[in-house]
């Protein structure tokens, strides 16, 4: 046993559903794949995606997009942030976070993060003065607590954006991620939780700014074919002003997507029943421990990190090759240079600052990450415990 190597694969996912497949086919054969090649009695695909999702999250309001980047390039430009201001986002976060900040022409404003992944809310209140915008990354689907970040927001008077790649599915206190914040972003990027390969989603209660995200995200004059939207007048007055940037969905993904979003919450419960094993399984091993998750945060565990109690890079390097050679591939937030998927604040280089987070270069340097695809079954998830076991036994952790 203790020799055993796992052979599946850290990036295979579940096929999409049958029912996706059939409708996808329907609009295949039609030719029709543009959100807007749709008959005036007609609503297609994505507006019938944006509708459900709206209704999923309990917002008025949504706008599918290309990606979860582009629906956060889209929020901070329809919000009206502008070149030079300063967007405040936690460091531990994923690059198309920082790199939506930028292509807006704003300003990265890094907030520390603490020992459970989540933003340093003191840091965050430190900093709060000099900004108007606070994009919140829930990265890796760990979720701080809401309830102080809605006061600070209140007090400092920050506008949130949220960005909810990692958690679609998950709520803190009941209300669901995404929903906190003026602008929530979604990914239905293949590694997240439902699959179109590339997509975003963008939901807000606010009339103006989803009037303006639909027309920047290319909607020419077309906008009344959506259904997720405000009156007319609120586009009426803004036609002339607001730039297409053209980052639209179409309707394939939103096809494949829509029983997807069905499915959600069933997927989601069998992502939990792997990461409980998991977490478990690991907190059980010397020398490795996951983060301490707050009871009112309802998370989607579809990957879990852990951090490893020794400092020496050299060790932790042995030890990461030693679990790959036997077929567990983890990554590493302790790297310098970015390596596939990863990597961290300080080689952002193209911001003008990067100031120096003393104590996230610390938490990241022991922090591993791991993917847990639905493929992988629970009997699988303790086969990688018994794995990383006996590899922490003999490097030693
Ligand atoms: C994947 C991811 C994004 C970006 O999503 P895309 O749809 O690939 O643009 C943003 N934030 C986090 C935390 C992510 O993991």
């Amino acid at each position: 046993m203790s020799e055993h190597v796992f052979t599946k694969d850290f990036t295979k996912q579940e096929p999409i559903c049958e029912e996706g497949m059939g409708k996808a086919l329907d609009i295949l054969r039609t030719g029709r794949l543009h959100r807007y090649n749709v008959n005036s009695e007609e609503k297609g695909d994505v507006a019938l995606l944006e509708e459900e999702f709206a209704a999923y999250l309990g917002k008025k309001y949504c706008l599918a997009c290309a990606s979860c980047g582009s629906a956060m390039y889209l929020a901070l430009k329809s919000l009206g942030v502008r070149p030079g201001d300063k967007v405040l986002c936690n460091a531990y976060t994923l690059a198309p976070v920082p790199g939506a900040i930028e292509n807006a022409g704003a300003d990265i404003e890094l907030v520390e993060i603490t020992e459970d992944y989540t933003i340093d809310l003191d840091d965050l209140e430190s900093k709060a003065g000099e900004a108007k915008w606070f994009m919140l990354s829930h990265m890796r689907g760990h979720i701080t607590n809401m309830d102080r970040v809605m006061e600070i927001c209140k007090t400092y008077d920050l506008t949130l954006i949220e960005d909810c790649a990692h958690t679609l599915g998950a709520s803190w206190n009941g209300k669901k991620s995404g929903s906190f914040g003026k602008v929530g972003c979604f990914s239905t990027q293949t590694y997240k939780h439902i699959n179109s390969g590339e997509g975003g989603l963008l939901v807000t209660d606010d009339p103006e700014v989803i009037a303006r995200a639909i027309f920047h995200s290319g909607s020419y004059m077309l906008y009344e074919r959506h259904t997720a939207r405000p009156d007319r007048d609120v586009f009426e007055c803004i036609k002339s002003i607001v730039p297409n940037y053209s980052c639209r969905m179409d309707n394939l993904r939103a096809a494949i997507l829509r029983p997807q979003l069905r499915k959600l919450d069933g997927q989601c419960a069998r992502w939990n029943r792997r990461y409980r094993i998991l977490e478990k399984g690991l907190n059980d091993i010397n020398g490795i421990s996951c983060p301490r998750r707050d009871p009112r945060e309802s998370y989607v565990g579809s990957s879990i990190q852990f951090s490893l109690d020794v400092e020496d890079k050299e060790t932790i390097k042995t030890f990461l090759q030693a679990c790959l050679d036997r077929g567990v591939e983890l990554k590493w937030f302790g790297n310098k240079e970015p390596v596939g998927f990863t990597s961290v604040y300080s080689s952002w280089e193209y911001f003008s600052e990067i100031p120096s987070l003393p104590r996230t270069d610390r938490i990241l340097s022991t922090m591993c990450d791991m993917r847990v695809p639905l493929t992988f079954s629970e009997e699988d998830c303790k086969i990688i415990l018994d794995i990383i076991k006996s590899v922490a036994h003999t490097v030693p952790l």
